[in-house]
């Protein structure tokens, strides 16, 4: 037996393309200038949001499924390691091979090393947030090796040579007639007399990829659930292109995240009700495969598993945000987000757009990650992504968690105070005694002076100016409250009109025992 005598290893944050190049506020402001995005957007979402909700309100017990998924994702999070060796031991027996990438760039070598193994320079894919999250198609790129997607919409953005901006729909933000252009100039064999026809679209992509399941010898997927107690991998999907991927080649390379984990079969019973319907507002999604290692005769002869951490182990440490990790990836939070609905998910940056994105993101990069740390604020926290989360995660809660994560990271590095931790310093002496308050009050009548003839302040400096952008400031009165009190309810000696009544005499007596309280 060794003993370990160096200092515990500080948790590995995640790599990739998790990292915003920019913050939120500068990318969102672009977008917003894109009326065909937001069109585009509006329309898409308004239409699986009203499907999902009528397929939802079919269920009397979709509370109980939602607390039920939430339990088990929670018991996963508290026995992760154990349940991860549970599954190893299960995959690995029936003929499977696990790999272990702590971030990013360990995961792409790893598929990078096993398909050049094959001699083989083309893959096929399934749809796979990990393997966008890592950067895949990049790296092998980089490698000499041409990885096709074969979902519709990830094959629309990958020909566009685009990113994907929602995680289920990744071309959400192109209308017909521009993925008619993108497949005339970038698809080999494209019949140029090809119309914007969902149908004809859709036909001529099936023509095109099916070149590619015939002739590929490796694929590259991602799961939606893994299986402990049988090492099984599960992908649900809607087109069937990826059950192609996962029977056809003779090599099948998984990138999951180790979060994907469920304990056993009956856990998946609760999760086939909860994502179909909070994703593409279907009962049930059209093609769900199961793989269970490797079978004589049928499917691929080498099957491996990319076990993902890439900063999930830094998200599980944080006791308030590790449920972000319960995410099953269904975008019911995007589709409802009214921050997403005008911004579209190129603004966040990362991999994840959305609230979740908001959340997962930083806690998967830490939240010094510099332009990562602006994604907590991008959100008005209405709620409307919690009750929409089939997994009931508290988005909103992490978001103002991560907001304070994020001021007294700033804190910690001993910058200068910004402008609004001298502004809060202020407050918080001026509102901390009655004393105070009162005379910055006698001070605010001056603010009249800045207002124009129409009573309106139109422009404030430094980041008060945020707040006259969008809206005047009404003047304020010529007197403050307290003096119009004085006048008003101490009596004629001090000038004042009226006696004071009950209530005035509690008032008066409070703001007296404050005065004398304060030393006046
Ligand atoms: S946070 Fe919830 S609603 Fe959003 S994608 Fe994940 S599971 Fe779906």
């Amino acid at each position: 037996m060794s003993t370990f005598l160096g200092m515990p290893s500080l948790p590995v944050f995640g790599t990739g393309n998790l990292h915003a190049a920019e913050s939120f506020p500068t990318a969102a402001h672009r977008e917003l200038g894109n009326a065909q995005l937001r069109a585009n957007l509006g329309h898409a979402t308004h239409t699986i949001r009203d499907k999902r909700l009528q397929v939802v309100s079919e269920l009397p017990d979709w509370e109980q499924l939602r607390d039920a998924g939430s339990a088990i994702k929670e018991s996963v999070m508290a026995r992760l390691p154990e349940l991860l060796e549970q599954f190893e031991q299960n995959f690995t027996a029936r003929g499977g091979v696990i790999h272990w990438a702590r971030d990013a760039g360990e995961a792409n070598d790893i598929v990078a090393g096993l398909i050049r193994d094959t001699g083989e320079t083309e893959v096929v894919k399934v749809k796979s947030m990990a393997t966008q999250e890592i950067g895949l198609n990049e790296y092998l790129e980089e490698q000499g090796i041409t990885a096709f997607e074969t979902d519709l919409a990830e094959l629309i953005v990958q020909l566009d040579h685009d990113k994907p901006s929602h995680i289920l729909v990744p071309a959400i933000h192109k209308n017909r007639t521009e993925i008619r252009d993108i497949f005339l100039r970038e698809m080999p064999g494209a019949d140029p007399a090809l119309t914007d026809n969902p149908a004809v679209l859709a036909m001529a992509a099936r023509a095109h990829l099916r070149r590619k399941f015939l002739t590929a010898k490796v694929a590259v997927s991602g799961a939606n659930f893994a299986l402990a107690d049988s090492g099984t991998l599960a992908v649900v999907e809607s087109e069937g292109n990826g059950r192609m991927c996962l029977t056809l080649p003779e090599t099948l390379i998984t990138v999951m995240g180790v979060e994907k984990l469920l304990p056993t079969w009956q856990d998946l019973e609760v999760f086939m009700q909860l994502l179909p319907r909070s994703s593409t507002g279907e009962r049930m999604n059209p093609y769900t495969s199961l793989w269970t290692g490797v079978t004589d005769g049928d499917g691929p002869r080498n099957v491996h598993l990319v076990l993902l951490d890439n900063g999930r182990s830094a998200a599980l440490a944080d006791e308030m945000g590790r449920s972000a990790l319960h995410c099953i990836r269904c975008s019911a939070c995007m589709n409802v987000c009214p921050v997403y609905e005008r911004t579209g998910g190129h603004a966040y940056g990362s991999t994840y757009p959305g609230p979740i994105g908001a959340i997962l993101s930083p806690l998967l990069t830490g939240i010094e990650s510099e332009e990562n740390s602006s994604l907590p604020y991008a959100s008005s926290l209405c709620g409307a992504c919690y009750d929409a989360c089939p997994v009931k995660i508290n988005i909103p809660d992490i978001l103002v968690h991560l907001r304070s994560v994020d001021v007294d990271s700033k804190r910690g590095k001993k910058k200068l105070p910004s402008q609004m931790d001298v502004g809060m310093k202020a407050a918080s002496w001026a509102l901390s005694s009655g004393k105070r308050l009162g005379l910055v009050e006698k001070g605010l009548p001056l603010g009249r002076l800045a207002a124009g003839p129409d009573h309106k302040i139109t422009k404030l400096p430094g980041i008060a100016a945020g707040w006259t952008q969008s809206r005047d400031i009404p003047a304020p009165p010529q007197k403050s409250f307290r003096d119009w009190w004085a006048k008003e309810h101490h009596g004629p000696e001090t000038g004042g009109t009226n006696a004071p009544a009950r209530g005035t005499a509690r008032a008066d007596a409070h703001l007296n025992a404050q005065d004398k309280e304060d030393g006046a």
